[in-house]
């Protein structure tokens, strides 16, 4: 029987912050430190308080598993619980949304650690409201439940701010959270910006496509950041296109802005490194190219840049030779070395940095080697990249 409490609980507390906080980033300043009435708490005040509860809970509830013969818990008129609800409106609500984070993160790291058994120990407590609890109650009702409750209240406040006729947000709409990539080791994710990619990096490839090679120059497209995918995903085979290309590429990703950077700077620009699939509607590419037309159709579409979790340079250094290599349904079909880019990753981050001002949080797509090849509903992809990592892709039936 698997221990299922912890992580269930760790689960719904990351949920239950994540969808309190993707409440408030949307209101404007002035609503997070109003207050609807002399005694009713500002969305302020709440933060404050799931900030200072939440360690406090899960505190609590190691204590009870810890030591259960000790009473746990306190009253509504603990000096601490009050001293993180007061004077709140002079704190800053990045830092406080921040400390929820590492709270919310290292408290859901600890609940999912505990055992069943464990979670079922029971201890008093202080409050003759509550008794003798087993301590997945402190952990379910006085620590999840509990953001869970909040997250009501903030939503109250909302609700009451605009009967009072003032905007609660900045947006029209809510816009969207940025598309973000897993880091390996890390709980942190690397927000994306834009996708450029690099065309025809690989003199094998540039043959395969009816090019001479040229070391000229390298030559761009870009692809939306929104049309990032995770690795591991299933994806419909995509629209409009009856010859779906995979091409299997090492992905820089740009931790550090720049503009005009010199090659022998440009490594220290790079967060890290990612095996990508630069997945191509190739019929669509072709007959634009036929007309002269921009191939945009052909590269720039839903779900066509799939991205492992990204390693940082600083644990793996920048790769610059090892074996690249993708297989369908197991079978080999592509296979090369990133020793044979034409353009290499700092090369490619000079050039491109002649042209756009690179940002932290844009990925570049460095190219494919030769073995190019159409896929089919149901195909599942693999590949993987020396010393960076593995990639896969499940296509679906089409929509
Ligand atoms: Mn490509």
């Amino acid at each position: 029987m698997p221990d299922i409490r912890g992580p269930r609980a760790a689960a719904r507390l990351r949920a239950a912050v994540d969808a309190m906080l993707a409440d408030v980033a949307q209101l404007p300043a002035p609503l997070i430190t109003w207050q609807p009435a002399a005694d009713v708490w500002s969305v302020m005040d709440v933060l404050c308080h799931v900030r200072e509860f939440i360690p406090y809970w899960t505190a609590q509830t190691r204590q009870a598993i810890e030591r259960p013969s000790d009473s746990w818990g306190r009253t509504h008129a603990d000096p601490d619980r009050l001293a993180a609800v007061t004077d709140t409106a002079s704190r800053d609500v990045a830092d406080v949304v921040n400390g929820i984070r590492q709270a919310a993160a290292v408290s859901a790291r600890t609940l999912s650690g505990w055992t069943d058994a464990q979670l079922a120990a029971e201890a008093p407590s202080r409050n003759p409201r509550w008794g003798l609890k087993p301590a997945h109650f402190i952990v379910d009702d006085l620590l999840v439940g509990h953001v869970e409750k909040h997250i009501g209240q903030v939503r109250r406040n909302v609700w009451q701010y605009r009967q009072k006729g003032d905007a609660v947000s900045d947006w029209v709409f809510s816009p969207p959270a940025p598309p973000a990539a897993a880091i390996r080791g890390r709980a942190e994710r690397f927000p994306i910006r834009r996708i450029f990619c690099v065309g025809r990096n690989y003199a094998a490839h540039a043959r395969e496509m009816g090019h001479a090679p040229d070391r000229e120059a390298p030559f761009y497209f870009m692809k939306a950041g929104e049309h990032y995918v995770a690795s591991g995903s299933t994806v419909p085979y995509p629209p409009g296109t009856s010859n779906c290309h995979h091409e299997v590429e090492l992905v820089v990703a740009i931790g550090k802005d720049g503009f005009r950077i010199a090659e022998a700077d440009a490594l220290n620009h790079v967060f890290g490194y990612a095996c990508g699939l630069d997945m191509t509607r190739r019929d669509l590419q072709g007959a634009a190219k036929d007309k002269q037309r921009p191939w945009d159709i052909g590269k720039n579409f839903e779900k066509s840049a799939v991205l492992s979790e990204l390693v940082p340079s600083a644990e793996i250094g920048h790769p610059s030779r090892g074996r690249i290599e993708l297989r369908v349904n197991g079978k080999p079909r592509q296979d090369g070395d990133l020793s044979d880019l034409m353009h290499n990753v700092a090369a490619v981050i000079a050039n491109l940095s002649l042209y756009y001002h690179l940002q932290a949080g844009d990925l570049i797509y460095t190219g494919t080697p030769e073995g190019v090849g159409p896929v089919n509903a149901g195909d599942r992809l693999e590949g993987s990249i020396d010393g960076v990592g593995t990639i896969a892709l499940q296509l679906g039936d089409p929509e």
